[in-house]
């Protein structure tokens, strides 16, 4: 192993850039050249290529996105895309590549460990959905952005005696939504995870009306229905009016927190160690705090757990 690439793909996640540098650097240490494939694995098809020397990643590791830009590319799943992509890490020569991104990221990677080329991923996604590891690259800084919105918006919705409804992202999965509930104080939370059972809403809803609540933050992950749906449907039900509040993009952007930043450097260094060690074919994560990797086939395969306990302890708190 003489050479090592790097590429981000799919949705952009706050860490990114701290995992990027991790790679790079590592790579450094260890004697190897390191090389940023730009654009995702469109760049890889297109040979979008640069060598990246230790100062390439300088000044990056606080900043949000990804200096290597992301992109999705349709023709990388085709078998002529992936052919394209490996010519090209032939042509520059490079021995391994570090994917770092989303499940579909993923299944980029699990393409190109299948062709027999050495790979491992990195998870890099703000929707914390990747199995093989309790926590992504971006779950805690879009965690926080999250509950820093709910904490503004409960300012209003306790001025103004208000109903408030916000939607989370999380495409499928509802950690985002869960733990912004929990640390948010959120009155109801619902997940994709939980078949929505709107009569327990409702009861719950009316049960805090009778009970003198002026107000009530509920928080929807995407993947279940949009906010302004589900504003519609708790006015149908309840009578009760909502303020919908779809916080967007902003969640995907921002200065990764010490927490992630901590994740990019040691997930990113660990997937240079596993190349190093003739190890391809691997997907890091952290399990207990500790690193940990698997068969990136085997990854994909087994379900994303949500935290259960969390959730019954979010219906025990928010009574
Ligand atoms: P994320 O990685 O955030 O989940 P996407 O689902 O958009 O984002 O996937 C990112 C990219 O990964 C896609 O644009 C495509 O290039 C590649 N990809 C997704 N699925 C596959 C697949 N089955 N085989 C090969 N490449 C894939």
């Amino acid at each position: 192993m003489k050479r090592i690439g790097v590429l981000t793909s799919g949705g952009d996640a706050p860490g990114m850039n701290a995992a990027v540098r991790a790679v790079v650097r590592k790579a450094i240490y260890h004697g190897l050249e390191a090389y940023g494939i730009y654009q995702g694995y469109q760049g890889l098809i297109t040979g979008n290529i640069q060598q990246m020397e230790a100062g390439s990643v300088g000044d990056i590791i606080h900043r949000g996105g990804t200096i290597l830009r992301s992109a999705r590319c349709p023709e990388f799943q085709s078998a002529e895309g992936q052919k394209k992509g490996l010519e090209q890490l032939e042509k520059y020569e490079i021995d391994g590549l570090v994917v770092i991104g989303g499940d579909g990221s993923y299944r980029g990677a699990k393409a190109i460990t299948e062709l027999g080329y050495p790979c491992v991923g990195v998870p890099g996604t703000i929707d914390n959905d990747i199995p093989g590891t309790e926590f992504t690259i971006g779950f805690d800084t879009a965690l926080n952005t999250v509950i820093d919105a709910v904490d503004k918006i409960r300012d209003t919705a306790s001025s103004h005696e208000r109903n408030f409804i916000v939607e989370v992202m999380g495409r499928n999965a509802g950690d985002l939504a869960l733990w912004a509930g929990l640390a948010g104080g959120a009155e109801t939370i619902v997940i994709p995870e939980d078949p929505i059972d709107m009569e327990s809403i409702k009861v719950r809803l009316l049960k805090g009306l009778e009970r003198g609540k002026k107000h009530s933050i509920i928080i929807v992950a995407e993947g279940v229905m949009s906010g302004n749906e589900f504003a519609e449907k708790v006015k149908e039900l309840t009578g009760i009016e909502t303020r919908v509040s779809v916080l967007g993009h902003m969640q995907r952007g921002g200065s990764p927190t010490a927490v992630d930043r901590m994740l990019a450097s040691r997930l990113g260094a660990r997937a240079v160690e596993l190349l190093l060690a003739g190890k391809g074919g691997r997907a890091v994560g952290i399990e207990r705090n500790e690193l940990v990797d698997y068969d990136i086939i085997e990854a994909l395969s087994l379900p994303h757990k949500l935290d259960l306990d969390i959730y019954r302890l979010s219906k025990e708190l928010s009574i």
